[in-house]
């Protein structure tokens, strides 16, 4: 049983965190997709709320799962019996962070591999903040997220949080 995680703030989960986890499905038995547990500053989701919206957006994902986590990100892997983590590249400035969080995470643990996967084609151009942008600013990201994330962004903004 080959095991990843697949580590981010998801705040939201976007079509572009999906295909990626789809797709680390092929190379990997089980998927986790894991929502690092942090104070709430700068983030429009609760941990719980992002859970949520993750969970929803994975039901019919055979192999992904979603947990939330509060330790360094290879103590978690660890914790899960996975081998791998995996990580989403869109740009040169994507992949010098990237670079570096490998290295870090290789320095805490080199028995974890980090797997960086080149952003699906169609969505090269997808974020989390994108999203939060438009949706913040009147227009709904109809082609970066999943329905049910659309309406709780609506959810968000018409109300207030
Ligand atoms: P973080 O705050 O940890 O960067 P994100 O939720 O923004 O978390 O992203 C999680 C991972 O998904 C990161 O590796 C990021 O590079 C990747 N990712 C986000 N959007 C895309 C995309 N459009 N294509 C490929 N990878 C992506």
């Amino acid at each position: 049983m080959r095991i990843a995680v697949y580590p981010g703030s998801f705040d939201p989960v976007t079509l572009a965190h999906l295909d990626i986890a789809r797709r680390a499905t092929r190379i990997f038995d089980r998927v986790i997709m894991a929502v690092f547990d942090r104070p709430q500053k700068n983030l429009l989701f609760t941990t719980e709320e992002r859970l949520d919206l993750l969970r929803e957006a994975t039901v019919s994902m055979t192999g992904v799962e979603v947990m939330a986590y509060q330790i360094l990100t290879v103590d978690f892997a660890r914790s899960v019996g996975a081998c791998a983590l995996v990580r989403g590249l869109r740009t040169v400035s994507d992949f010098e962070a990237e670079y570096q969080m490998a290295q870090i995470n290789q320095a805490l643990d080199d028995s974890i591999e980090v797997v960086l996967l080149a952003a699906g084609r169609h969505y090269g151009h997808v974020s989390s903040s994108a999203v939060r942008e438009m949706a913040a600013l009147g227009r709904e990201p109809v082609n970066f997220a999943p329905p049910h994330v659309l309406a709780a962004l609506r959810e968000k903004f018409t109300r207030g949080g």
